[in-house]
């Protein structure tokens, strides 16, 4: 059980938190943990109709669970593969993006690029397929 007022992880029969104090609402309490229950669940089945790939819906499923919000994570084909991975991925306007990056600064950038894609290839995927935009924002 959790408490409703503090989150902190408690006994099942508490009815008293021991950290805030708070009286615990035993089926107030159940209720929270059911509703954030329902809530991953739903985040789940939203990441497996738009990515079919497991390894996917697993980074997906992480980033969801942290509202959504950008976490740095590895991903060894974008690395490899840089451009091209993201234009298979149908990311064409960072593809489009990283190629004139190359032509401008020269051979020089690829390390950084290839750095970027193996770093945030995944964040960047999951924009697409669940934030449906190619750019940043
Ligand atoms: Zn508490």
């Amino acid at each position: 059980m959790i408490c409703p007022h503090c989150q902190v992880r408690l006994e099942e029969d508490a009815i008293f938190c021991h950290w805030c104090g708070g009286k615990i609402d035993s089926d107030e309490a159940r209720r929270q943990e059911e509703e954030k229950a329902a809530l991953a669940r739903q985040a789940q089945a939203q990441v497996q109709k738009v990515v079919g790939n497991r390894y996917y819906q697993l980074v997906f499923s992480f980033f969801e669970a942290h509202g959504g919000k950008f976490i740095l994570s590895w991903n060894w084909p974008a690395f490899l593969f840089g451009v091209l991975w993201y234009l298979f991925k149908g990311m064409w306007a960072k593809a489009l993006l990283m190629f004139l990056l190359g032509l401008l600064f020269g051979g020089e950038i690829a390390p950084l690029l290839w750095l970027y894609a193996g770093l945030c290839g995944n964040w960047d995927y999951y924009l697409l397929k669940v934030k449906k935009t190619q750019f940043w924002v």
